[in-house]
């Protein structure tokens, strides 16, 4: 079993940032992930709200945040965590791929999208329903799409598909939005964006190949509807990607890790940052400060464990 001083699991802003401070501190880092490093930044087309750059595109970004996280001597390893068992002055990580131990685990696995739940959701999916636009849009260039939900995401990826679409139909459950108020005037300002209101999708529509709409449902009139589509991007929010953690004692009801101002969870030597973490704003720019608390953290945590052994 490989030894290091700290784990990080997940590489996304936060945990590419942790694994740079705490291996700059020269501690022995290991980064996994299940997929490519970067996490949500792969998904995301233009990144405005990173300090540094107008706009960057999202891969971009995480290639070089790796260069950067890797540079002090943090190796990275594809494994997906199924448990953290915690022995006081260590942890053992254990993956499908093998286990590892750590004086010290970063959690920073984030969330994932959130399914609408409604009949067609499943069939169709990779046929025309899709929680990435990035990923997907091209294949809607000059067809109509819609999207659901009227947070960040659907706003940002809805003004995204735009560029591609013929026309984007944005199905919002209230009369009002969530998203931050630049993306809303943008949104309202394309002409090829269309909003429909107070409004459910009840149904993906599709024939034997495909996606053909969606059904709705108007919630303050109880008119049903059908709105005609290629495509249908689904952002009704996220959840935490916590499955391997239930159980430690270190989530909320729903899910989300908890923790302390310094990123401390209720597990001495165990850290959560980024979206995984309860919180109430979830940006790369939160994720990458609560990452340079958690490697500084860890180290001091790792010292103090030296000192206790010392003293003994
Ligand atoms: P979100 O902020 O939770 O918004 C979810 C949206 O989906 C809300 O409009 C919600 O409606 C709607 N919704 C939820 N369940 C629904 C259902 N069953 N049917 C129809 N609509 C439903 O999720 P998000 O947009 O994915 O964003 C997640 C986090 O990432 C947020 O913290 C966000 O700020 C952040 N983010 C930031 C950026 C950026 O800064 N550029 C970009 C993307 C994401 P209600 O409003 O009625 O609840």
């Amino acid at each position: 079993m490989k030894n290091y001083d700290v784990i990080v699991i997940g590489a996304g802003p936060g945990g590419m940032t942790g694994a740079l401070y705490a291996s700059r501190a020269n501690l022995s880092v290991l980064m996994l992930d299940r997929g490519i490093y970067g996490g949500q930044m792969n998904n995301t087309a233009a990144v405005e709200n990173y300090p540094g750059f107008k706009s960057v595109l999202g891969p971009d970004l995480a290639k070089d945040m790796y260069d950067g996280s890797t540079q002090f001597g943090a190796e990275f390893a594809y494994g997906s965590v199924e448990a953290i068992e915690d022995h006081g002055d260590h942890k053992v990580v254990k993956t499908d791929d093998g286990d590892y131990t750590a004086k010290a685990v970063i959690v920073a696995t984030g969330s994932e999208y959130k399914k609408l739940g409604v009949p067609g959701e499943n069939e169709f999916g990779g046929r025309g329903v899709s929680y990435c636009a990035v990923c997907d849009g091209a294949f809607f260039k000059n067809r109509d799409v819609v999207v659901v939900g009227g947070g960040d995401s659907a706003i940002e990826e809805g003004i995204y598909l735009a560029g591609l679409a013929s026309k984007v139909t944005i199905v919002v459950r209230r009369d009002q939005l969530r998203a931050q108020k630049i993306l809303q005037d943008r949104a309202f300002a394309n002409e090829k964006i269309e909003f429909v209101w107070d409004t459910n999708v009840t149904e993906i529509l599709g024939d034997e190949m495909k996606v053909t709409g969606v059904a709705t449902l108007n919630n303050k009139t109880g008119e049903k509807g059908e709105i005609a589509a290629n495509g249908v991007f689904i952002y009704v929010g996220t959840l935490p990607m916590t499955e391997a953690f239930t159980g430690m004692g270190i989530t909320d009801d729903a899910g989300w890790i908890k923790t302390d101002i310094d990123m401390k969870t209720a597990v001495p030597g165990i850290f959560a940052i980024g979206d995984v973490r309860q919180k109430t704003l979830r940006q790369i720019t939160t994720a990458v400060g609560d990452g340079g608390i958690a490697g500084q953290e860890a180290f001091g945590y790792i010292e103090s464990l030296k000192s206790a052994a010392a003293a003994k």
